[in-house]
Formats: structure tokens, C-alpha cells, sequence
């Protein structure tokens, strides 16, 4: 296994409404290494999400540590974790959540135009990523004219633009038929450990999760071996 890419040190969070707090997360201790799959098991409403946003600097937690990359992402402005989240993780949703009113390679070219890749670059890579993924005949597709498994193949890509340390996938197949989901987790797993990427993916397929190097869970808001 690769050097440590996402590590979770005691994290917390809480929310709260009313009087109410909800302790969701604990105390979550976690580490990834670099061409790991970790799949993260585990009831609705346990805390999946909440997670997988902290993890992704798209959330903060209540305490805790957050290295991505070695580098201490917590307690850096806002304006050094977006540049960390651009270059280091790629994120994929249950929705695909694809800009409706660009084309499957501008989708994927686009996180690398922001990162500072060059237009023709990102398209060049865009287009390799696309043919990886079997969507070579797709480029000029809107998402609107993609099949869901199409669309989701396209997130995946374009989560992987910018060859990230970390790749984070909430139920990435969860909202696709059975045979569909499978193929596509498939792809998603080659690829990935074709990579040096570690990635963490919540799924609520048991059979998914055994294709994946070892399964996590959420237990009383800690994370423990599945
Ligand atoms: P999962 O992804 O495992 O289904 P979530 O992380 O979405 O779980 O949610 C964990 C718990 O926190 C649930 O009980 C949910 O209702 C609650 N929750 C999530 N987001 C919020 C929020 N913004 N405000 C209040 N409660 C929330
Ligand atoms: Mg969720």
C-alpha cells in the first residue's frame, strides 16, 4: 500500500435544531492510503454523507483533524482548501449533478481549466477519460442526452480530471438499475486501481462493497472495520 492520502483524526459533528442536538459523528478515526478502495457500509441517516462532505472540505467538522495529502487541511482559509479540494479530491454524487448546459467532455475539461490546465490539455484528457469510460462516442452529448449509467460514468470522469489523491463517491450507483450499477462500480474499480487514487464510496450494495480492498462502517458515530 501507498503513503497515507485522507486521514481522519477524532472527528465530530453535530447538528443541532431546537433543543435538539444530534451527535452524528463521534469521534471518526480513518485512514486511506494511495490505491486503496474503502467502502463505507453502513444504514441511512448513520452519518454516511456528513462524513464524505467533512472528508471532502465541503463541510467542517465540529473537531477534529482532516489531512489530505499530508497537508492539515482543517485549519487553512477557505481559500487554500478549495484549491486543496480541486487538486486532491474528486467527489462523486448520487445525482450525477452534471452542468446541464455543457457537454460531457466540457464537464470534464472544466475542473481542469479551473485548476489551471490549459483549454486544449483538458480536452485532450477529458477525452481520454471519457474513452476509459467507455463514452468515446459520447463527447459532444449533453448530459440531458445521456443514460443515467452514461451520466454517472461522466461525474466519475470528470472526479478524476485532475488525478486527485482522494476520490470520495456518495452511493455513486445507487440511483441506477442493478446490471447498470454493476458495470459502472466495475469501471469505477478498474480504473481507480489502475490509479494511484484512494478511494472511500459509500454504497448500500453488500456485493459492491466485497469487490472493494476492505469495508468500513458507522457504529455510534465511530468508524469501525465492517
Ligand atoms: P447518511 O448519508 O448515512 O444517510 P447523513 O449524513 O445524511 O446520513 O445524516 C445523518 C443524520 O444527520 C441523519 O439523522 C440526518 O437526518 C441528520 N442530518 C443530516 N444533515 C443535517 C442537517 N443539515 N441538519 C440537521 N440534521 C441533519
Ligand atoms: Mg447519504
Amino acid at each position: 500500500m501507498g503513503e497515507t492520502v485522507l486521514a481522519l483524526r477524532d472527528i465530530t459533528r453535530s447538528y443541532v435544531s431546537g433543543d435538539e442536538t444530534l451527535h452524528v459523528l463521534r469521534g471518526v478515526n480513518f485512514e486511506l492510503r494511495a490505491g486503496e478502495t474503502v467502502a463505507l457500509v453502513a444504514p441511512s441517516g448513520t452519518g454516511k454523507s456528513t462524513l464524505l462532505h467533512i472528508a471532502g472540505l465541503l463541510d467542517h467538522p465540529d473537531g477534529g483533524v482532516i489531512e489530505v495529502a499530508g497537508r492539515d487541511a482543517g485549519r487553512l482559509p477557505d481559500k487554500d482548501r478549495t484549491a486543496i479540494r480541486c487538486s486532491e479530491i474528486g467527489f462523486v454524487y448520487q445525482f450525477h449533478h452534471l452542468l446541464a448546459e455543457f457537454t460531457a467532455r466540457e464537464n470534464v475539461a472544466l475542473p481542469q481549466m479551473i485548476a489551471g490546465t490549459s483549454p486544449s490539455v483538458s480536452r485532450r484528457r477529458a477525452e481520454e477519460l471519457l474513452g476509459v469510460f467507455g463514452l468515446g462516442h459520447r463527447l459532444n452529448h449533453l448530459p440531458g442526452k445521456l443514460s443515467g449509467g452514461e451520466q454517472q460514468r461522466v461525474a466519475i470522469a470528470r472526479a478524476l480530471a485532475n488525478a486527485p489523491s482522494v476520490l470520495l463517491a456518495d452511493e455513486p450507483t445507487g440511483n441506477l438499475d442493478v446490471s447498470t450499477a454493476d458495470s459502472v462500480f466495475g469501471e469505477l474499480l478498474r480504473v481507480v486501481r489502475g490509479s494511484a487514487v484512494g478511494a472511500l464510496i459509500a454504497t448500500h450494495n453488500e456485493e459492491l462493497a466485497a469487490r472493494m480492498d476492505r469495508v468500513v462502517t458507522l457504529r455510534d458515530g465511530v468508524l469501525v472495520e465492517g
